[in-house]
């Protein structure tokens, strides 16, 4: 069976940086398992699934703007210390849940000064261009009750709330 859309797919990835430096890797845990077409995927990735069937092995080079996108320097933002009331350890690295003109995202700390903190609002990888390797373990149709929830049931069912 090959991947289509509305196929349900078992995969391990790994993705690296241009100069394939490890970012992360499923090899040595759980696979990824999702439905195809749905957008789990970053779409420079799901699109060269398709046709792929199990036992495929392949290196998939994706750049940045089918990746994470580009990076977008108004992401990064200088807040006063008080925006984040109640978090008593605020340090550089730490992903924090933000409200924005955007909604609600995530942020990461780069930089803290007296009473005011940077944020970069960009996804980790923005900007980057990846390469994935991709081997596919599992290929099979999505039941329709998958379809219509658009995830992965296991064993136990659907365990979301709808
Ligand atoms: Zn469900």
């Amino acid at each position: 069976m090959k991947i289509a859309n509305n196929k349900v797919v078992v995969m391990h990835y790994a993705v690296m940086d241009s100069e394939e430096t490890l970012i992360d890797s499923s090899y040595d845990h759980q696979p990824l398992t999702f439905i195809q077409g749905t957008g789990f995927l970053i779409p420079g990735l799901e699109s060269e699934l398709v046709d792929k069937a199990v036992g495929d092995k392949f290196i998939v080079d994706v750049d940045a703007d089918n990746a994470y996108g580009q990076r977008h320097d108004g992401f990064v933002q200088t807040v006063p210390k008080s925006f984040f009331q109640g978090i008593d350890d605020l340090d550089v690295g730490m992903q924090l849940r933000a409200q924005t003109d955007e909604g609600e995202q995530t942020v990461i700390v780069i930089g803290m000064e007296d009473d005011e903190i940077t944020v970069d609002g960009n996804h980790p990888l923005a900007g980057i261009d990846l390469k994935f390797d991709v081997e596919i373990l599992e290929v099979r149709d999505a039941t329709e009750e998958e379809i219509a929830h658009g995830h992965v049931h296991t064993e136990g069912g659907c365990g979301h709330e709808h």
